[in-house]
């Protein structure tokens, strides 16, 4: 019996230190998210220089950026906000608050209780959320869930009431997040609007190929894959996207001119991503991203920015002449196209008809990384010289499908 006595003693010393450990880590939890709240309100942009306060977690804390946003919104219904003038705005959940900087609510308890007080009429509050509080500290948090599911079946009967002022704002969230490797994970849920909308776009864009001279063998994740990387690229060349530092391109690369003339080496992409420096020679042919070229000691070059940018009306005369992507075959209509540099500006390559072709995403990322080439005929009209590997001779070819049928003109 001694024995018996002893473990559970034992046992209870371990139990008691992780509920101290616990209530530890809850603390400073919750304390964590008040200064967070109190950088945003002062601005995380003046004082870090970050977008967001998630977005300085994950630099100074190595926090998944999604953990520090769930962190983040927890926090800003236990602490008192500020309207932008300065003067204060109460906590939705103040007593919780407090609860939770004493370490004594988990985060899916304070969950509970924040969500059931944000449906709960505002003059019912506060006595709601004595009621929750102080059931949680005695009941699991699905316990405390029914209890604020009876609360608010006695205080709101029919649902919240509906407000005819202002129409339902549709549920919309999106998260894109890079995972170590590189590789971009993409989730989200949308109101059935925008989601019948989406998959009519992602639709049209991920017909199978045509014209390549081989069959199109892509799985059909991977044809909504590429179709997702086409309509990102369509958005990024409509003209109504707000402008960033005047030109229409919106990420930055990084690269040494001697890379970005070789395609052999790394570019720094945005923040901090990585990509190849030929990657990087395709997305600058277009300026689809807006290239910092670096000379030998890491110092900016300035390459004559305008030089390498298609104006709008150069991109119409292209449009007219190619009237959608020239590569044999290829039934991409204009605007899914994007202007390829024959020579390359970064090798000193002009920015006009002569050095330009309209072409797709997808074969302007072939012709750079394969044997095909380019060049314009004596009739002023692209054609292709296909790899050894297809022909031997090399003959030309051209893509007719873009001519106007005889009998509309
Ligand atoms: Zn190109
Ligand atoms: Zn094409």
């Amino acid at each position: 019996m001694t024995s018996d006595a002893a473990l559970s003693s034992e046992a209870v010393a371990l139990a008691d230190r992780i509920g101290e450990l616990v209530a530890r880590m809850r603390s400073a939890e919750a304390e964590l998210g008040a200064v967070l709240v109190e950088i945003e309100q002062r601005g995380v942009m003046e004082l870090f220089g970050y977008r967001s306060a998630a977005r300085l977690m994950e630099h100074l804390a190595d926090e998944p950026k999604p953990a520090a946003e769930r962190l983040i919104k927890r926090a800003r219904l236990l602490n008192p906000g500020r309207n932008l003038d300065g003067s204060p705005i109460p906590a939705l959940a103040p007593a919780t608050g407090a609860a939770a900087r004493a370490g004594r609510l988990s985060n899916p308890m304070i969950d509970v209780i924040t969500s059931v007080l944000a449906q709960v009429p505002p003059e019912h509050c506060a006595s709601a959320e004595t009621n929750l509080v102080a059931f949680a500290e005695e009941a699991g948090h699905k316990q405390v869930a029914a209890l604020g599911a009876r609360i608010l079946a006695h205080l709101v009967p029919d649902g919240q009431e509906p407000d005819d002022t202002e129409p339902v704002v549709p549920t919309r969230e999106l998260f894109l997040r890079r995972k170590r490797t590189g590789i971009w994970e993409l989730s989200g849920r949308f109101d059935d609007e925008t989601g019948t909308r989406a998959h009519a776009l992602l639709d049209a864009l991920a017909e199978r190929r045509t014209g390549d001279d081989c069959p199109d063998f892509r799985t059909t994740p991977q044809r909504y894959g590429d179709a997702f990387s086409d309509a990102v690229d369509l958005a990024l060349n409509s003209p109504e996207l707000p402008m960033q530092a005047g030109e229409r391109a919106h990420v930055m690369v990084a690269v040494s001119l001697n890379d970005l003339k070789s395609g052999l080496g790394k570019a720094t992409l945005g923040d901090t991503g990585t990509m190849t420096a030929a990657e990087a020679r395709v997305h600058a042919c277009d300026a689809m991203i807006i290239p910092a070229v670096l000379g030998d000691k890491s110092e900016p070059l300035n390459l004559g920015r305008l030089r390498r940018l298609i104006s709008a009306g150069l991109r119409r005369a292209l449009f007219l002449r190619d009237r959608g992507c020239a590569f044999p075959g290829c039934h991409r209509p204009p605007r899914h196209c994007q202007g390829h540099h024959i020579r390359h500006w970064a090798d000193g390559g002009p920015t006009d008809l002569t050095n330009l072709v309209l072409m797709c995403a997808h074969h302007h990322r072939l012709l750079h990384r394969s044997g095909w080439e380019v060049r314009i005929a004596p009739d002023g009209l692209p054609e292709f010289l296909p790899p050894v590997f297809i022909d031997r001779r090399r003959k030309p070819r051209r893509n007719n499908l873009h001519e106007p049928l005889p009998f509309a003109a």
